[in-house]
């Protein structure tokens, strides 16, 4: 049995390589950046009226009479740039429009009166306000993203201003979720007393909609011959194998044995961990196909995806997934042999997190008021209050 660390090591050790492709700018929130994006121009590309008002050549001002100015013309947002004439006039101009020539300063509305074509200014003007100078967001060729970025909903913005329609990201890993076991009937039948509908695999499915994939779900029963001969169609045609149940003690667990029989090597089987300890993984290392075979209780198979498939992910597209510090409410006992995922609620109050009341790892109603799980190093000490540990968010 391996520990935690260890276990993540090896995985990661094992990054997937989908390729990379060209996406349209509507369909990449939350794919990964294959190359890095330099800015094709300035920000703003122009010096940019900040405020509606008019703009004038600040030399014009005087303070010992009050300043009144010719209005000369009108320049909107989007017209072409226009010429100021003379120096002591002013051109009206609307917020986001180009600065006209021979212009440095805008004066808002609201500190002038017009009367008759002429702006009367009400107070004492600051000279070049009210500019967004050129370039003074970002330089042309600055970089604007890095590549192995998660794309937000902000960053599809920058591409949009930057004129990226095809957007550079890795390619997805074709996946397959397979769920093991004779008591398990699909979501539509009425289960028989000794029977369960299967959930993994639909929590699994959604949980990797999250990341933009959509992966195929198929349901083996706990039987030799028929793992054999699906897994390895499976095996063969995908790039990950999301496997849940069938790899614990039991006399029908036949799921690593017969992965072996398929030449997917094993990296490890069982980690010094709860829940989710039978965890075995393993890697085809001809057809580059990765096995994660989880436990098949329902909160077991969700922490080990949500902890290592999914920094697996993140780690084969560049970028390490965050797990953000979150501070205890209460005092809570480590046990001493495994490691823990307590499963935990982000409190309103203060933030900070308090443990989730839950019958263990086949417990999917205490996942419904579940946050995400805090990771505890195994080794048998109390963890007072306030301390910190690692967050992973299941949202
Ligand atoms: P196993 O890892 O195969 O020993 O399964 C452990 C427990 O998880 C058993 O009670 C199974 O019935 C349950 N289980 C296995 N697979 C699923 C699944 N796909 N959905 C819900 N429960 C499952
Ligand atoms: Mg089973």
């Amino acid at each position: 049995m391996i520990s935690v660390e260890d276990a993540l090591e090896i995985i990661l050790s094992k990054p997937g390589n989908c390729g990379t492709e060209k996406v349209s700018l509507q369909h990449v929130l939350h794919r990964f950046l294959a190359e890095d994006i330099f800015a094709d121009r300035d920000s703003p590309p122009y010096d940019r009226v900040m405020m509606d008002g008019i703009a004038i050549n600040s030399s014009a001002l005087s303070t010992d009479q009050p300043n009144i100015f010719f209005i000369e013309s009108i320049q909107a947002a989007g017209d072409t740039q226009k010429i100021l004439q003379q120096n002591h006039h002013c051109i009206e101009v609307m917020t986001g429009a180009i600065l006209p020539v021979n212009t440095d300063t805008v004066i808002p509305y609201e500190q002038i009166d017009i009367i008759d074509k002429r702006a009367f200014s009400k107070q004492s003007v600051v000279p070049k306000k009210h500019i967004h100078r050129q370039g003074s967001d970002h330089k042309k060729d600055a970089l604007a993203l890095q590549k192995g970025k998660r794309l937000t909903a902000a960053d599809v913005g920058l591409l949009a201003a930057m004129g990226v329609v095809r957007v550079p990201v890795f390619g997805l890993p074709k996946i397959a979720i397979v769920a093991t076991g004779n008591e398990l009937v699909t979501v539509e039948t009425i289960p028989e007393s000794h029977q369960i509908r299967m959930s993994n695999v639909y929590s699994l499915q959604a949980a990797l909609q999250l990341d933009c994939i959509d992966a195929d779900i198929v349901h083996i029963n706990d039987d030799e011959a028929t793992l054999f001969s699906q897994l390895s169609e499976i095996v063969k045609n995908y790039d990950v194998v999301l496997i849940s149940g069938g790899v614990s003690k039991g006399k029908y667990d036949f799921v690593p044995a017969i992965l072996e029989k398929l030449d997917v090597q094993k990296l490890f089987h069982q980690v010094a961990q709860k829940p989710g300890k039978p965890f075995w993984f393993g890697h085809h290392p001809v057809l580059n196909t990765q096995v994660f075979a989880f436990p098949g209780n329902p909160v077991s198979t969700f922490v080990c995806f949500h902890f290592y498939f999914r920094q697996w992910l993140f780690h084969s597209f560049g970028n390490g997934l965050k797990l953000p510090l979150v501070q205890l409410s209460e005092a809570i006992t480590a046990s001493g042999a495994l490691s823990q995922f307590i499963p935990v609620k982000i409190n309103s109050h203060d933030n900070n997190v308090s443990a989730t009341l839950n019958n263990g790892s086949g417990d999917l109603f205490s996942l419904a008021v579940t946050d995400g799980f805090i990771y505890l190093p195994k080794g048998e000490k109390t963890h007072p209050a306030k301390t910190m540990f690692s967050f992973l968010t299941i949202n």
